[in-house]
């Protein structure tokens, strides 16, 4: 905690006097983010750092290998949805960005199975990925496995997005885009899902 407070410090003292009007303008008229990014929890992926952004550009929701589940609407605590419904239907964001990554900790635990200390909660959200699991598992080599998996749960996050009526409408007029990007821990680089369905660099 000191070292967070430390960080709290140094916020105060150098990036709130740089940002104090961007804040108390986002405090005056709201939050008009124009994007909203399903990021993994990993301490190595934060998209405002990734994207650059500033406070109130963008909506970032992060869980455990950035899936998005599929539509259902009951009971349950649905936390991610919450958030695309809060972004889409309150805030009206333009775009949705699936962001994946290498080295992916909860990507391992689908392929691996999940640590021991993890499966009350860690295994049945991953398990939403096993057809992905399935697949990767076809691949011989366990690092090709690993990185297929985890762009194969991207394409899986953009088509659960849809499953989303409220979501599905609005691409279908244009007037919401969905993408997916993969980041690269190691090199910093970013590629992002293209329409003829392969990865590549942005241009
Ligand atoms: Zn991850």
């Amino acid at each position: 905690m000191d070292r967070l407070l430390a960080g709290y410090r140094r916020f105060r003292a150098k990036g709130w006097p740089e940002q104090r009007r961007v804040f108390e303008s986002l405090a005056d008229l709201g939050q008009r983010p124009q994007a909203l990014v399903i990021g993994c929890v990993d301490s190595r992926v934060d998209p405002t750092q990734i994207f650059d952004a500033a406070p109130g550009e963008i909506l970032t929701v992060r869980n455990v290998a950035n899936l998005v589940p599929p539509y259902a609407p009951d009971v349950a605590y649905h936390g991610t949805s919450a958030a695309l419904e809060f972004g889409v239907r309150v805030l009206g964001v333009s775009h949705l960005v699936v962001l994946g990554h290498g080295m992916c900790g909860g990507v391992q635990a689908l392929l691996d199975g999940a640590p021991e200390q993890a499966r009350d909660f860690v295994a049945p959200w991953m398990s939403m990925a096993d057809a992905v699991r399935v697949r990767a598992m076809k691949l011989a080599d366990a690092e090709q496995r690993q990185e297929y998996a985890e762009r194969e749960i991207i394409r899986l996050s953009l088509g659960n997005l849809l499953s989303f009526p409220w979501i599905a409408e609005p691409v279908v007029a244009g007037t919401l885009t969905l993408h997916g990007a993969w980041f690269s821990i190691r090199s910093g680089n970013l590629v992002i899902l293209r329409p003829d369905g392969t990865f590549g660099a942005p241009e």
